[in-house]
């Protein structure tokens, strides 16, 4: 059955495709292929038995509630813990300024719900992360993509957009060891984004899941620190400091726009689960949450050492590679007649897997890049992967 223009599916569907990753995870999900392309954190970091006594707790203590429908807002303790966090990078802000999501996912899914109208502008950074473009594509925007270097977003290049496009709804921006490049953007940069921000009048979308995994190097505050007129929204998660299964996320920005996200909230799924809010909140209290953090943060920065000595030792000295201070990716450029398709072919025939960059510029083009997560596998998987895809390279 049809419509009468013809099509069953609305036609926000129109610009809606599988996600290259999703399918590609299919190939990349057979037990003998090492696999750099999901963006998955280490489960054996995932702290399981702690969790048996926090979901007890919980249970025991607070069963009727956590079993319960709850606020769309989020669970007030959560609002308050994640404040008082944010708080602590120096950012004024208290639990009214908190709305709990289902992962920052839900976060850029709202987002784009509250504020795009169909053939609006998001600008955004050049490449930027596929899920985002997955969640806002339903809403029919227009991408303005502003290229990067090793400091993040060119702010040349921002302005110019700016004012191409006075009319453009928010910068979506990943500051912090960016999806898919690991790049972080400058201390100076942040502060000047803010002020085009607040001189073009523009909303910034600041998604932060990687933020807290710093291995090394000056900790640098979110972009919503520079923040004094309220222009702001970060996304955050515990999705890679904690477990991303739970779902939980959350955004943080003024009041009146909590409110709206909150409306869409009682529209959509009415609010996250209440045992999930209830067990971060216990975890914290009864484990040390940085400390778990740290342990992430360690793990990940020798896996990320063992990947950025293997590349060295084993691809050819013309690919070109990011050095992440953090977080889980790295981003390698090949020489521009080398299609990263065609690599991926030969890399999975040779049991190894990463995910091609042409999907995470929205406005595609780019073919010579490709993302790889040093997270997921132990180091020797990673050795081994690594000099796998080093053989491949230079048959190329
Ligand atoms: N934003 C970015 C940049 C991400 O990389 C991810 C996860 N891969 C998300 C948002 C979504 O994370 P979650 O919904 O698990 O919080």
């Amino acid at each position: 059955m049809t419509n009468s223009s013809g099509s069953r599916y609305a036609y926000r569907m129109y610009n809606v495709k599988p996600s290259a990753i999703r399918e590609l995870m299919k190939v990349t999900r057979q037990p003998d292929v090492i696999s750099f392309a999901g963006g998955w954190p280490a489960p054996e970091l995932f702290p399981a038995k702690e969790m048996e006594k926090v979901c007890q707790k919980v249970l025991k203590e607070d069963g009727a509630y956590a079993l319960q429908y709850g606020a769309s807002e989020g669970y007030q303790p959560l609002r308050e813990f994640i404040a008082g966090r944010m708080s602590d990078k120096g950012i004024d802000i208290t639990a009214d300024n908190i709305f709990i999501t289902s992962g920052s996912q839900q976060g850029l899914e709202y987002s784009a719900k509250l504020l795009v109208n169909e053939g609006d502008v998001v600008i955004c950074e050049s490449p930027t992360y596929v899920g985002a473009i997955g969640a806002f594509n339903p809403y029919l925007p227009k991408y303005v993509e502003v290229p990067m270097d090793e400091k993040g977003m060119i702010m040349e290049e921002l302005e110019k957009a700016l004012i191409e496009n006075p009319k453009a709804k928010f910068i979506y921006t990943i500051p912090d060891f960016q999806n898919p490049t690991g790049v972080t953007m400058s201390g100076e940069r942040r502060k000047k984004l803010v002020e085009l921000a607040g001189k073009y009048g523009i909303l910034v979308i600041e998604d932060s899941p990687y933020g807290d995994v710093r291995f090394e190097g000056e900790k640098l505050p979110p972009i919503k620190y520079y923040d004094k007129e309220g222009i702001v929204v970060y996304l955050g998660t515990f999705s890679k400091t904690f477990c991303p299964g739970l779902r939980v996320g959350w955004v943080a920005a003024e009041p009146d726009i909590i409110r709206k996200y909150v409306l869409i909230k009682q529209g959509a799924d009415l609010q996250v689960n209440s045992l999930a809010q209830r067990e971060v909140v216990t975890f914290a209290k009864m484990y040390d949450f940085d400390g778990h953090v740290n342990k992430i943060i360690d793990s990940y920065k020798s896996r990320r050492d063992a990947m950025l000595d293997a590349m060295e030792k084993e691809f050819p000295t013309n690919i070109k590679f990011t050095h992440p201070k953090g977080g889980l990716f790295t981003w390698v450029e090949l020489p521009k007649h080398i299609k990263a398709m065609d690599v991926f072919e030969k890399a999975i025939e040779a049991k190894v897997a990463f995910v091609p960059g042409d999907s995470f510029f929205p406005n595609g083009g780019d073919k010579n890049h490709f993302r790889l997560n040093y997270a997921t596998m132990n180091e020797e998987k990673i050795i081994e992967g690594i000099t796998r895809l080093g053989k491949v390279l230079k048959t190329l």
